[in-house]
């Protein structure tokens, strides 16, 4: 940066501090490129560097401009690529010399996807950010799948947990979970399946409420399973799904194959 700025007529005002960006915590969605919503894609095609994460698709990065420097933040479990307070400082930082920074992020930002501690952060330093809603994992596989979360006579409720922790047990409610009446969505479930649907069986959950798990949902490589909780881990594992994947849990899994409207690859 120019020590003297205003007496270098070629001074770039995004490197003023005083003009500092704007940070876009926008959702991308499951997977679909046409999931994206409208005020996403726009961001999108004017920004001027991207910060993403690994479960941003491959057709959704494909509407970046070739001109902004793709930043790779992404996270496999247990091999954090970039730390968190790195990717917050890193969002400072870019803010300072960028214009439109875009944070992309799987499905919605604020729906376990750490958006809001990076909100935070931007808020603390001052820097200007927006939030873009994305369409969360819950309502893209469902809704690609064919299973509705809540439906009248089958689900009165739906809520979402992590089926994943730091902790080595699964500190979850599991009494209040064992709803047969609610569905249950859960992300990051599936090394813990066995796990799940143990305590909710235990917790009183019917060992056949139904449950299906939807490995990369909306993607053409989409795949499922449809099974029950006593049979779950078996079956998932013939299916050999893998992560990304989401677990429905509840009676509405039984109307999979009514629904089925969607095939991978359209
Ligand atoms: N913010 C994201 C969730 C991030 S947590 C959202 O709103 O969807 C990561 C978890 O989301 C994965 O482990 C998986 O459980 C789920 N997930 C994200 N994308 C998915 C996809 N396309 N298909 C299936 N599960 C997905």
């Amino acid at each position: 940066m120019s020590e003297n700025p205003s007496a270098d007529p070629s001074h770039d005002p995004s490197h003023d501090p005083s003009a500092s960006g704007t940070v876009y915590l926008i959702g991308a969605g499951p997977g679909d490129p046409d999931l994206l919503t409208v005020k996403a894609a726009r961001l999108l095609s004017s920004a001027d560097v991207i910060v993403y994460d690994r479960l941003v698709s491959d057709a959704v990065m494909d509407l970046v401009p070739s001109t902004a420097p793709r930043i790779y933040a992404g996270k496999a479990s247990k091999n954090h690529s970039m730390p968190q307070p790195d990717i917050n400082a890193l969002l400072v930082t870019l803010a300072q010399e960028h214009k439109t920074v875009v944070r992309l992020k799987g499905g919605d930002p604020f729906i376990f996807g750490r958006g809001s501690e990076e909100a935070i952060h931007l808020a603390e330093n001052d820097v200007a950010f927006q939030i873009v809603p994305g369409i969360s994992a819950a309502s893209g596989c469902s809704a690609y799948l064919g299973v509705p979360l809540t439906h009248r006579g089958l689900a009165t409720g739906v809520r979402y947990v992590t089926g994943h922790t730091q902790e080595e047990e699964l500190d979850l409610d599991w009494e209040n979970l064992a709803d047969p009446d609610t569905t249950l969505v859960v992300y990051m479930g599936l090394a813990n399946l066995g796990a799940i649907s143990d305590r909710l069986i235990a917790a009183g959950l019917s060992p056949d409420t139904p449950i299906a798990a939807v490995e990369r949902g909306t993607t053409p490589q989409q795949r499922h399973c449809i099974s029950t909780l006593k049979n779950a881990v078996v079956d998932v594992t013939k299916a050999e799904l893998g992560p990304p994947c989401l677990i429905v849990i509840g009676k509405v899994a039984s109307i999979a194959g009514t629904l089925q409207w969607w095939q991978p690859g359209d």
